[in-house]
């Protein structure tokens, strides 16, 4: 069922009073400026109609949602065996920026979604790309159907100046032979994608493809193949919110990911594709209004990959 603007207007006032419960992102300088009281809600039917309500065309840094990006484009770059040689499938259970278990698995990461496997698939696409920053904008822009969208530089020099675990993260599994390039550039490229900054409209339109078996909106060129795209939203089911997964997945019920700027995206393959933002966050680093949004739209509609 295609939800009503309705429908999304009432839910955004239903969840409204959770704002103050969590905690907006400090760790990056920059992400602490948001105002708090923000909450959007975007979907995009694979018919491209777009649903909206709230502050919905508002930008914010997409931080880790950028992550399903990276691994995309890798894996339009690198056979399967290339990329999984080096980063795992498998829950982490512990922290996005958690480097406990880096040290027990000889520098693989868990998965592609924590702060360690983004890392590993920056590092891919360095090797791989002249011009990684350039091609990821490209690639984004032309997802998002929006020539605008851009980096936002604030965020990604705050949050370069407060890098030390991400640089300690890279340099473990350097230490171990699992990361080719030099640290800082990669750390560099890294920072740039999580500080995209775009709109609920622009996320729910970018993430269509892994709504409609890979093919992006407004296209018959297919992105990644259905099966590179059920494997992508399997991991987001299973990995996308981190040691917060379960809870979302009981909660929410369908592919997900979150950033630490308040976003999240969910996917229902072969309907429709949501974002949603509040910027206050959880203990796991996940939107506390947004995933209750998510919550009460799968509920009312009646849809759930369980
Ligand atoms: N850029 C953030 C970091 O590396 C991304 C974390 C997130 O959104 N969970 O810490």
């Amino acid at each position: 069922m295609k939800p009503s603007k309705q429908l999304l207007n009432d839910i955004l006032e239903e969840v409204r009073p959770l704002i103050g419960q969590g905690k907006v992102a400090d760790y990056i300088p920059a992400l602490a400026q948001v105002p708090a009281n923000r909450l959007g809600i975007a979907v995009c039917y694979n018919d491209g109609e777009i649903i909206q309500a709230g502050d919905s065309e508002e930008g914010f840094s997409i931080q880790s949602i950028s992550k399903v990006l990276s691994l995309t484009l890798a894996m339009t770059l690198y056979e399967a065996d290339e990329i999984w040689s080096r980063v795992g499938k498998e829950p982490s259970g512990h922290a996005f920026n958690s480097m406990i278990q880096l040290e027990l698995e000889q520098g693989i990461p868990r998965n592609p979604f924590i702060n360690a496997g983004a890392l590993v698939v920056s590092d891919l696409l360095h090797s791989r790309l002249s011009a990684p920053q350039y091609r990821m904008l490209e690639l984004v822009r032309s997802l998002a159907c929006n020539p605008d969208v851009a980096y936002d530089k604030d965020v990604a020099a705050s949050e370069m100046q407060h890098s030390d675990r991400n640089a300690a993260i890279a340099y473990l599994m350097r230490a171990f032979g699992n990361f080719n390039n030099d640290v800082v550039p990669v750390l560099g490229n890294y920072f740039g994608y999580c500080a995209l900054k775009m709109s609920c409209v622009d996320l729910a339109r970018t993430f269509s493809y892994l709504a409609n078996k890979g093919m992006p909106l407004g296209t018959d060129t297919p992105l990644i193949s259905p099966t590179q795209s059920k494997q992508i939203n399997a991991l987001l089911a299973t990995c996308g919110l981190y040691d917060g997964a379960g809870e979302f997945a009981y909660r929410v019920g369908m592919p997900g990911k979150s950033g630490v700027g308040g976003g999240i995206v969910a996917i229902v393959p072969g309907e429709m594709s949501i974002a949603v933002w509040s910027p206050e966050l959880d203990a796991s680093g996940n939107s506390v209004a947004g995933t209750a949004a998510l919550a009460l739209l799968a509920e009312r509609i009646g849809r759930s990959i369980f």
